[in-house]
């Protein structure tokens, strides 16, 4: 099932265009990696899928799923880190966009913070200050608040930056069970060349506009 297709998209700021000639399609269970040198123009992208930020020219087409239902776990910023609230308190805030008309948080979206928090194994970590935990445990926060707030899609800027190998490779194992296991389409920012090429089924490569997009299996065979 086809969820997000982009055509001919291109962005500039200022005047200045930075991507161009961006045309590729997301699948349901798909997981793609967008790589690239630093400023190649993958987070202007992620802004364009999530409306952030206009294309100059070029369509994104959301098919089956609309922009707000793209779960997003954003590059960690030092502010970020020392967030002054409970691990439940956050994970519960990935439900803020399907609040509508309502101004308090209902059974139903306690019941999904709750499910998420399982799913990523920091249930017992609900009452901890999100501030005192680990990287990693940071990051299993929020990808819980992502994913409470994700239909089908999870975009995902650079999501290992600055965890230890071991949290690393954690990480790597539950987003990939959340891709295979639950279906969950993943679409992630990636530096890691030698895990995009492990767990990716399609890679997106940009260098200020499309160089490939493919299968990871034609990908390997072209490089
Ligand atoms: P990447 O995520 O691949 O590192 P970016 O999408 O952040 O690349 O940036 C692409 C280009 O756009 C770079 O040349 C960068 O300097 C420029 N750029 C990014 N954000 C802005 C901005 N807010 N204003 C002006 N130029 C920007």
């Amino acid at each position: 099932m086809e969820l997000i297709e982009c055509k001919d998209l291109s962005f500039s700021y200022e005047g200045r265009i930075v991507l161009q000639n961006v045309n590729f399609k997301v699948n349901q269970g798909d997981y793609v990696c967008i790589i690239g040198e630093n400023g190649s123009g993958k987070s202007t992208l992620v802004k364009g899928i999530l409306k952030l930020k206009n294309p100059v020219s070029g369509e994104i087409i959301y098919n089956n799923i609309s922009s707000s239902e793209i779960g997003y776990l954003p590059q960690q910023t030092d502010m970020q880190k020392d967030f002054p609230a409970s691990v439940f308190e956050v994970v519960l805030s990935g439900r803020l966009n399907s609040l509508k008309n309502r101004f308090f948080y209902n059974k139903e979206d306690k019941k999904i913070a709750i499910e998420n928090m399982k799913l990523l194994g920091i249930s017992d970590l609900k009452k901890r200050n999100y501030q005192e935990l680990s990287g990693g445990q940071q990051q299993r926060v929020l990808l819980a608040r992502a994913l409470c707030s994700a239909k089908k899609v999870i975009l995902m800027d650079e999501p290992v930056s600055g965890l230890d190998p071991q949290a690393v490779s954690e990480l790597y194992m539950l987003i990939s069970k959340l891709n295979k296991e639950h279906n969950m389409t993943v679409v992630m920012v990636s530096h890691d060349i030698d895990a995009a090429l492990k767990y990716s089924t399609h890679i997106l490569h940009l260098e200020h506009q499309q160089i490939f997009f493919g299968t990871t299996e034609d990908y390997k065979d072209k490089n």
